[in-house]
């Protein structure tokens, strides 16, 4: 791969580069077109990372339509799926890894330690790789996103962090690999999320509510009518450091992250000014 994209660069090709798990959807499409508009060479990588998978969380039963994936990048365009194994990616004796900073420690952070240590090293693995000059991720992991542009900046790494919009079905819920392990009923009632989100976004904007405590609860208590749903975390914070917010200000993000049965969902709001 490193060997192409050398080739590449020295023709002086731009090189866009989707890093994904797989299991491709409409939001993952959404990163592919918009580096297909914007780069003259795409390159999606999928690769289930095992080192972001916490002991007890789903790497074995992650979905991995591999021949499926490469039917949709084709269809959109795509010119290089780069699919390592992981014995390529991380080899007997690997050691190094990238430790991320203050951004990585709440929201997922606290649920999924190691998680964004492992998203970090495997991002920085793929950028020396595939060499982009951007790289593409989706909003929906909103605190991802800031862990990979703070990683980039601090370690100037030459490639532009470009962050794309949450694609969502018509209900509202945002698209995930992870929807497919939903019961019918599950999924019917998961759109509570968005609407919670979209609740707080409200009450913060209007300004009558100056109380975040009350805010949340009142976010909570939409997403408790999802039956069997059990809430890891929901906050209200700042979107670049993610630090819980004290008081009432604009912009916001609220993040949550929720158990449906099994599955857990993650999904955010930016409140901009
Ligand atoms: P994943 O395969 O879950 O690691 O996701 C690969 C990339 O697609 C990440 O940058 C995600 O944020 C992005 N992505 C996943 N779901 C969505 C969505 N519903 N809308 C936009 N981007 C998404």
């Amino acid at each position: 791969m490193q060997a192409v994209v050398k080739r590449l660069a020295r023709s002086g090709e731009s090189i866009g580069l989707v890093p994904t798990m797989g299991a491709l959807h409409e939001g993952h499409l959404s990163l592919v077109r918009r580096a297909r508009r914007e780069n003259d060479i795409v390159i999606v990588s999928i690769f289930v990372n095992p080192t972001q998978f916490g002991p007890n969380e789903d790497y074995l039963r992650y979905p991995r339509p591999f021949a499926k994936d490469v039917k949709l990048c084709r269809a959109a365009g795509v010119d290089y799926v780069f699919h390592p194994s992981v014995k390529a990616m991380f080899p007997d004796g690997f050691q190094n890894f990238i430790a991320p900073g203050p951004v990585s420690l709440p929201l997922c952070g606290k649920f999924r330690p190691g998680h964004f240590r492992g998203v970090a090293t495997v991002v920085a693995k793929l950028f020396n790789i595939t060499l982009p000059g951007r790289a593409y991720f989706g909003m929906k992991d909103f605190q991802q996103v800031r862990v990979i542009e703070t990683m980039a900046e601090d370690l100037n790494m030459p490639v532009r962090i470009v962050r794309a919009p949450t694609v969502r079905e018509r209900s509202g819920l945002a698209l995930s690999s992870r929807n497919q392990y939903l019961s019918r009923p599950e999924r019917l009632a998961s759109p509570r999320i968005r609407e919670a989100l979209q609740r707080a976004g409200e009450m913060l904007e209007c300004g009558r509510e100056k109380s975040l405590a009350k805010i949340r609860k009142t976010a909570v208590s939409i997403i408790k009518r999802i039956p069997g749903a059990r809430i890891q975390y929901f906050e209200l914070c700042d979107p670049a450091t993610l630090a819980p917010l004290r008081s009432r200000k604009l912009p916001a993000l609220a993040a949550a992250a929720v158990f449906v049965g099994n599955t857990r969902l993650i999904d955010n709001l930016l409140i901009q000014k």
